[in-house]
């Protein structure tokens, strides 16, 4: 045995020569080798999920011309015959996997699976590859086909027949033993072998110097040796602390994931493929590093990570003896970049030119070295490390002629994939054709086509302006621009000039007197009754200095009273602030003290101190005699749509509540609209459930008294349990209930349970507020059959609702079922714009997460008394300037929701959460940020997280985390320092 020295630089041996072959005692003429790295991960891989043929590496060409079946069958027998690793299979010995090289003579035993699809049905085989169902089908099937390593040929044959004088040919072999540039190889040997056996000539391709296995024993050498450790050390030290890429999937990954996949292809017209080399050139990268820059982007601008990590393909065969080998040489590097809104391309691409360039440099460790140092625990569901796949292939099968047969490069169809996304360039002299893989489970085909244009209209933006930043290069090609931002806002509505809400009911009670306005317990009060009372009162105000404008708080239990109050305030050209009297009494001491009200309209019993400040309290009990000396009429006042209307007081990142300021131009938009969208009629019974000092209060007044419908106020009583509120809503014949998404959701909990049905009347239910368990929706379609249900969105500062979904349309068209995807918040009412921007406030597209900005009539005024909170929400317009390029006339205000939305393909928006730490909790806005202040003020707590917990569905509850300076005194109760 003659000794051989491996250097990474030269491999001296041939296979003849080689150290470490040597036969087994039992079977002569076969050799038993190490395995290289690369091929032990597949085993390995192999071991766990036995003939999964994800690592089938499939291709197929078409050839056109006479064949010679059996010469094509001893060119294969002659490859196999050539390189060891086509008879090799693998098997483990002492706890260690090798190959088994087989002898040449085992190359008789590889025959072709022929099939003859030809006429079948006769005459009529498409003439399209792609379109022939017959022949997608067995190419399909053949290259699901497993093997088994250890006993199977790993290069499999299968030639099909379609016509006379045109076969496919597909050659299936297990990843373990080849790689895309080995098929290149077998092509080019084949068309040097067919065409002279079929000729009978004969034939001799140079030997090859060295064999597969050489170059797996030199690697295990280089391993061994040490050799490599200073480039695990770089790779590991560049890869610390990955964060995973989120791309902005369709649909969460399922478990087990299917890992199905399919790809498009596109070509980029000659002019940007000139346009990117001139670039390349220019900055002095390669089309390969330009590239990558571009696809980094797209996934930064996508995912907002700017952490971005690339799996990339490095053909790994610098030396020369390996160039002609077929076998698993691939290797895989990782590069990394780091993405900043403000980064301008150039230096991006510098950046990507030092990494990539070092990842060269630092290429012989192989992959599965880096993941095992990285990742020891390999999950089958996700690929380590990276997720998404770039490739820029050079050297594409050129079109090859075997004597009279040509042959033609056939596009296969993945059948799985192994990441998530891969984008692969192939560069011709002329253009540049872009294929994406994707993976099933997670994107859909139209998905994909859109995120292509995206890339190409980043790639024309990027050779446009190259020093552009990042965040300011264009992504929206123009036709999805116009449809985000214009078409999917089309909501412009001419609703009749009709003044202030006021007027509206005015009218109702001249058309319909003697209807019923309102019935709480056994009372029950006609349009023409309560407008009397209400205009007694409302003189009375103006003879206290009400006027247009005036904010005027009430602070009244649910009743004729409170409703009576607040049409009269209006009516006497004021605003009214609604003070729920079953808030805390410090709560409603500020809002009266922040909105410096000057008249408080409540009841004796209530005895809510007003503040020095407040020079007018009407106590009705017993100011009732003077208010009935007013006069039952109408009243004239100046009042017009500019004014306020109502001051709505929420919760604010500023640590303190705030007055939402609403006009009536605001209000008439919305009420109209609801009342359009919800499809209120005078024969509806609308339940007033919300407290007064929600807006959503406003949905269940405003439209019922302009159609004159009839309100009817909820009482203690019906919230005991839900069978006494369903019953007493079948007893007052509701047909439209308005509910808070949460009470909703126990609602639906409870009415599976028990089977109780809904009250008969019902036709239609609104939720809002909060997200949507799509489990609870879900399983609505069992127990809603007829009821119409609507989710609502809306913060305050738009005025009660900007979105809504129908939901049982949805149902019935079977989309909403599943119950894990998020829930739907609609389109934008009449006459309100969504738009979902960037951080940079740049439109986002469609199925990647953005932040909703909310347009149009429903805009409030801004918070009361803060300019710069006010300032800060309702920001001037982003995208005026583009649509005004489109020639479109919107508002120049937007107010900035702090949610997280996106596009569906049919323009419904999605809610993905908050930006921000406000939480919803039975309906009320809190912001844990507030309370983690207020402990933090406590003495004895050094630190304070609050979190929503929801430990038990529909159960959400907030916990404090505190850490403390010292023990807790049994007298320091942080719950009752918070409420206070
Ligand atoms: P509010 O001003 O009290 O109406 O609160 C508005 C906020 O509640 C929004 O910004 C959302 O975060 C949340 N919200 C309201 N309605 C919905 C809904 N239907 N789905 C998801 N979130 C909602
Ligand atoms: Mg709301």
């Amino acid at each position: 045995m003659t000794s051989t020295v491996y250097s990474p630089n030269s491999f001296l041996s041939s296979a003849s020569e080689c150290p470490s072959r040597h036969s087994t005692i039992t079977e002569p003429d076969v050799f038993v080798l190490p395995v290289s790295s690369a091929q032990q991960r597949l085993w390995f891989l192999d071991q766990l999920d036995p003939g999964n043929p994800a690592y089938n590496l499939p291709v197929a060409v078409r050839l056109i011309g006479p064949l010679n079946v059996t010469a094509l069958e001893k060119s294969f027998q002659g490859l196999i015959q050539r390189h060891e690793i086509l008879r090799s299979t693998l098997t483990l010995q002492n706890q260690q996997p090798v190959q088994v090289v087989h002898d040449k003579r085992a190359s008789s035993a590889f025959h072709l699976t022929v099939l003859d699809l030809r006429g079948e049905p006769r005459g009529d085989t498409p003439k399209d590859t792609d379109t022939d169902p017959r022949l997608q089908a067995v190419l399909s099937k053949a290259i699901r086909q497993p093997f088994d390593l250890s006993s199977d040929h790993l290069l499999r044959g299968t030639l099909i027949q379609r016509h006379d004088n045109e076969h496919i040919l597909l050659l299936v072999m297990h990843h373990i033993i080849a790689d895309d540039w080995s098929m290149g190889v077998l092509v080019q040997e084949l068309a040097t072998l067919y065409p002279a056996l079929a000729a009978n000539q004969p034939i001799t391709l140079p030997d090859l110097p060295i064999q597969y296995a050489d170059f797996a024993v030199w690697q295990q050498q280089q391993l061994q040796s040490g050799q490599l450790q200073p480039q695990l050390d770089y790779w590991t030290q560049q890869l610390a602390d990955l964060t995973p890429l989120q791309l902005p999937s369709a649909r969460a990954r399922p478990n087990p994931p299917s890992r199905q996949g399919a790809k498009q292809t596109w070509t980029l017209s000659p002019q940007l493929t000139t346009a990117l080399r001139h670039l390349s050139q220019k900055t002095d990268v390669t089309l390969f590093m330009l590239l990558l820059g571009a696809f980094k982007t797209l996934l930064y601008r996508y995912t907002g990570c700017p952490d971005v990590v690339v799996g990339s393909p490095i053909a790994n065969r610098n030396q020369p003896e390996i160039q002609t080998l077929i076998g698993f040489f691939v290797n895989t590097l990782v590069l990394r970049s780091h993405l900043q809104p403000d980064l301008t391309f150039l230096n991006l691409l510098s950046q990507i030119r030092e990494t990539t360039l070092e990842a060269y440099e630092h290429q012989d460790l192989p992959f599965e070295k880096l993941v095992e140092a990285l990742h020891p625990d390999r999950s089958l569901h996700q690929p380590p490390l990276f997720q998404v796949w770039f490739a820029l292939h050079n050297a594409p099968l050129p079109d090859l002629n075997m004597g009279p047969l040509t042959l033609e490069p056939l596009s296969l169809q993945p059948d799985t994939v192994q990441f998530d996304l891969s984008l692969e360039v192939m560069e011709s002299p002329e253009t540049l054709t872009v294929a994406i893989e994707y993976d099933l489970d997670l994107f859909d085909a139209p998905t994909i086509g859109r995120w292509f244009e995206h890339w190409q209209t980043l790639l024309t933006g990027i050779v446009a302006h190259p020093e552009q930043p990042l965040s300011e290069l264009p992504l929206l090609p123009a036709t999805e621009q116009h449809q985000v931002l214009v078409e999917w806002n089309k909501t412009q509505r001419n609703y009749a000039q009709v003044g202030c809400f006021h007027h509206l009911f005015e009218q109702q009670v001249k058309k319909s007197p003697r209807a019923i306005a309102l019935v709480f317990e056994d009372q029950q009060l006609t349009y023409q009754d309560l407008n009397q009372q209400a205009n007694q009162l409302a003189h009375y105000l103006q003879t206290l200095g009400v006027e247009s404008g005036t904010l005027v708080g009430f602070c009244l239990e649910r009743s004729p009273a409170m409703l009576i109050s607040l049409l009269a305030i209006l009516k006497a050209g004021g605003a009214y602030v609604p003070l729920d009297p079953s808030y805390p009494v410090e709560r409603l001491r500020f809002m009266l003290q922040d909105s410096q009200i000057e008249v408080l309209v409540t009841q004796q019993h209530l005895a809510v101190e007003p503040p020095i400040s407040t020079p007018n309290v009407i106590i009705l009990e017993r100011d009732q005699a003077i208010i009935a000396q007013h006069s039952p009429d109408n009243l004239k006042t100046e009042v017009t749509p500019d004014h306020l209307a109502y001051v709505i007081y929420t919760s604010g990142s500023t640590g303190q509540p705030k007055g939402v300021m609403i006009e009536h131009r605001a209000l008439m938009n919305f009420t109209l609209a609801a009342t359009e969208v919800y499809e209120i009629e005078a024969s509806d019974r609308i339940l007033q459930f919300a407290s007064i000092s929600f807006d959503t209060a406003a949905e269940e007044i405003f439209p019922a008294l302009t159609q004159g419908s009839t309100l009817v106020l909820r009482t203690e009583a019906m919230l005991h349990s839900f069978s006494e509120f369903l019953a007493a809503c079948q007893v007052a014949e509701i047909t439209v209930l308005d509910l808070p998404t949460a009470f909703w959701q126990q609602m639906v909990i409870e009415l599976t349970a028990k089977r109780a049905s809904l009250p008969m009347a019902l036709r239609l239910i609104i939720i809002g507020g909060e997200a949507v368990s799509p489990q609870a929706v879900a399983d609505w379609q069992q127990i809603g059959a007829g009821v119409r249900l609507v989710n609502s969105y809306g913060p305050t500062e738009t005025t009660v609702v900007a979105m809504v979904h129908d939901l049982s349309r949805d149902l019935s068209h079977d989309l909403q079922v599943s119950s894990t995807a998020p829930v739907a918040i609609g389109r934008p009412l009449p006459n309100v714009q969504s738009y979902v921007l960037d951080a940079a406030q740049k439109p986002v597209p469609i199925g990647i997460p953005g932040e909703l900005y909310i347009g149009g009539k429903g805009l409030a005024r801004g918070y009361l008394n803060r300019p710069n909170l006010s300032a800060e929400r309702f920001i001037r317009n982003p995208v005026i300037e583009v649509l005004s390029d489109l020639q479109v006339a919107e508002g120049d205000y937007l107010y900035r929701t702090g949610d997280r939305v996106r596009y569906r393909a049919d323009g419904n928006l999605e809610f993905l959460g908050r930006l921000d730490d406000q939480v919803k909790i039975r309906g009320y806005r809190v912001e844990l940020g507030e309370i983690e202040a207020v402990l933090q003020q406590h003495p004895t707590v050094q630190n304070a997280v609050v979190m929503l917990r929801e430990d038990s569905p529909g159960q959400k509850r907030l916990a404090a985390y505190i850490v403390l300076h010292q023990a807790l005194k049994p007298a320091d109760s942080l719950e009752a320092f918070v409420e206070k």
